[in-house]
């Protein structure tokens, strides 16, 4: 597949233009969405799940998870009526780090945090997404400095190669309220907190005016080093 060609010809395309395209190229069942229910996902979910409600969609359910991200998974799953595939981590390496390290070791140092998120996120992700041939994201280029560089359609060689989706790259986070709003779509009541982007609950904050919007995300270290291994920036 030519991907520099496709990502030319749909850079100034549709979500769901681009979407429709992804269906009918891999197929539905081809294809999954990796949810944590934030803004540009429960947007992702809506335009698939009226394209193609048989696509499936998989959350990581880390263990440190806030009430309201439940709380709108289940608003989700009875809206569209689908199941929400959650992906746990190991229980015993979780219990050795907790065991080991205790509750909060992320906070030490960013070697400590890159591997809880390595327990709790990247290798279910891996689980996730064995047999498919893509899976979508939520990614925005304007998120952070760390996806400044985010094209539509991307080879995942962290995941085995297989492609990664991002239909929202060129979305400003307005285009996404204007969705969820025009759309009715279900959101993370965390959002009406100040929380621009949500994650596991001790490692996100809500942010203050004019604070960029990763700023409540691991407000501990530097700007560049804030992706949990999900999405490392390409090469
Ligand atoms: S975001 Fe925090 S609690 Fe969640 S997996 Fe990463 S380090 Fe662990």
């Amino acid at each position: 597949m030519d991907i520099q060609k496709i990502n030319t010809e749909y850079e100034k395309a549709s979500a769901v233009a681009f979407l429709q395209w992804a269906l009918k190229n891999f197929g539905a069942s081809k294809i999954t969405v990796a949810s944590s229910f934030g803004a540009e996902d429960v947007v992702l979910i809506d335009i698939l799940m009226k394209l193609d409600p048989s696509v499936r969609i998989f959350t990581l359910d880390t263990g440190r998870l806030n009430e309201e991200t439940y709380q709108v998974m289940d608003r989700i799953r009875s809206k569209y009526k689908i199941n929400i595939e959650s992906y746990f981590p190991d229980r015993q390496k979780v219990e050795a780090l907790e065991k080991q390290k205790g509750f909060f070791s992320f906070r030490d140092s960013i070697d400590n945090r890159k591997e809880c998120c390595a327990i709790r996120k990247v290798e279910p992700l891996q689980r996730a997404l064995k047999g498919f041939e893509a899976w979508v994201t939520g990614l925005r280029r304007d998120q952070a400095v760390t996806r400044s560089g985010v094209s539509k359609i991307e080879v995942d060689a962290a995941n085995g190669g297989i492609f990664k989706l991002n239909p929202l790259a060129d979305w400003s986070n307005d285009d996404v309220w204007a969705y969820i709003r025009k759309n009715e779509v279900p959101y993370n009541k965390l959002h009406d907190a100040g929380y621009p982007s949500i994650g596991c609950e001790p490692c996100t904050r809500a942010v203050k005016a004019g604070e960029d919007i990763r700023a409540g995300r691991w407000w501990w270290e530097n700007p560049e080093h804030k992706e949990c291994g999900l999405h490392l920036p390409k090469k």
